[in-house]
């Protein structure tokens, strides 16, 4: 070890990115870990799903990141088990690591709830290869409809997304403008207006966290763009080409995207920490375990108590960037030998896109915007979460592209032959 105290990073997502910047100038051996050598903008990974961005606009090279932090080192590999009382980590293909203070940042996976066929046959969207795949997997059946129009009877080209939260109504509304302005031109001949893209909800509304007015105006912006909605209803069991509900009912799709659920990263259960709901752990008003203040938990893996609601703060970028900065500052001050101070959420408010021109915001004090307003609203705070000044550059040039064009970037396959 050197002589300086060794930062220990888990993650490199807003969390421990928001971290390592904060600790760029402490007197600190700052390393950051991550299975993936990329930073992924988790918000937008719908747009590169359906066309609407680039791949390197929403995954980000860490090294690139934070090559110009001296006192910083970025490690590619996967964490395998903490040990909070000897202070060490292990990884699969790295030699274990001691630290002084640990970030632990690894934030959220899926959760499929059991259901039947999901982990095989289901698209979810957390991370940059599942939307890829689910872009490609989209071009494919549209291709497969192309070489054998019949396929269309069977449900190719339609799409089941499960869960009436953001994820899953952003992407059924991006997956219909996809549908309708651009596949129907690139395959004319196949019969676009066939094609479904359907919400299932378990709820008896779409959009539970907003208020009345919004939930009105998302269902009818859905609406406009051709997603049917089912509320009330749960997928039971998936296979390649059916989704079953509870009820019985059968419906004929080759796609299923899951954006129904997800829960804290699994690693936490080996930790030996009581956990809240949601495989969340529960921390201090400084981000720190209490029974271990050199460690600190953010993000969406942790469970965050707003000092002022007193409610558990949702999963959120705005959230997890706050926390992470917040930990960072917090560790450089201690390491300076200055009092940390208690960690104040500065709310951004919650918000979805539904498609071209139409979104909504609510604020913490219950503002809420709509339509153009909120859409305006969401590019500024999504523009503000992306890491660097290129990526808001190549953001706002594609959303530019699509907006004036309605067209959509790569729709391409490219495969081994
Ligand atoms: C589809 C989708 C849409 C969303 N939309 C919005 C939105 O519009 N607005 C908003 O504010 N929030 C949104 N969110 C939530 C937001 O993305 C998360 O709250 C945020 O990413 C959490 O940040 P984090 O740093 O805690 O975790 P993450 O960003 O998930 O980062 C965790 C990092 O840990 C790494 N990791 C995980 N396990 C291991 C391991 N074992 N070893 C090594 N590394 C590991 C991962 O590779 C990842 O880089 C959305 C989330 C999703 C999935």
């Amino acid at each position: 070890m050197s002589e300086r105290p060794r930062v220990l990073i888990l993650g490199g997502g807003f969390a421990g990115v928001g971290a390592a910047q904060k600790l760029r100038r402490a007197d600190a051996e700052v390393v950051l870990v991550d299975r993936h050598n990329y930073h992924t903008f988790q918000p937008l990974l719908y747009q590169l799903a359906t066309g609407l961005l680039e791949t390197t606009a929403v995954g980000h090279s860490l090294r690139d990141l934070l090559e110009r932090q001296d006192n910083t080192t970025v490690h590619q590999a996967t964490v395998t088990g903490v040990d909070l009382d000897a202070r060490e980590v292990r990884f699969d293909e790295l030699a274990p690591l001691t630290y002084d203070f640990l970030i632990l940042g690894l934030g959220a996976e899926v959760n499929f709830f059991g259901t039947d066929g999901a982990a095989e046959h289901a698209f979810p969207m957390y991370t940059l290869p599942q939307a890829l795949r689910l872009k490609d997997h989209l071009l494919e059946r549209w291709e497969a409809a192309d070489h054998d129009p019949s396929l269309v009877d069977d449900g190719v080209l339609n799409v089941v997304v499960v869960g009436g939260g953001p994820t899953g109504v952003e992407t059924a509304g991006a997956i219909a403008e996809l549908y309708r302005a651009v596949f129907a031109r690139d395959y004319p001949a196949l019969p676009q207006e066939r094609a479904r893209v359907i919400l299932v909800e378990a709820g008896p509304e779409l959009f539970s966290m907003f208020k009345p007015r919004l939930r009105r105006y998302a269902a009818k912006a859905l609406e406009k763009r051709t997603v049917e909605v089912m509320t009330g209803a749960m997928v039971s069991s998936v296979s390649p080409t059916r989704v079953t509900l509870k009820s019985g009912e059968e419906l004929k799709a080759h796609t299923l995207v899951w954006g129904a659920g997800l829960q804290g990263n699994r690693l936490v259960q080996s930790l030996g920490l009581e956990l809240r709901r949601g495989n969340r752990i529960a921390v201090g008003a400084d981000l720190a375990l209490p029974d271990h203040p050199e460690v600190y938990v953010l993000g969406d893996v942790a469970a965050i108590t707003d000092s002022k609601t007193g409610q558990v703060l949702p999963q959120l970028g705005s959230v997890a960037l706050q926390s992470g900065e917040h930990a960072g500052e917090a560790i450089a001050r201690r390491i300076a030998g200055k009092a940390a101070k208690p960690f104040r959420y500065r709310d951004k408010g919650t918000m979805a896109m539904i498609g071209r021109g139409a979104a909504v915001v609510q604020m913490l004090g219950g503002r809420t915007m709509t339509g153009r307003t909120a859409q305006a609203a969401w590019g500024t705070v999504h523009l503000a979460l992306l890491p660097t000044n290129e990526d808001r550059a190549k953001a706002v040039v594609d959303w530019a592209g699509t907006t004036l064009t309605h067209q959509r970037v790569g729709r391409i396959t490219v495969r081994d032959e």
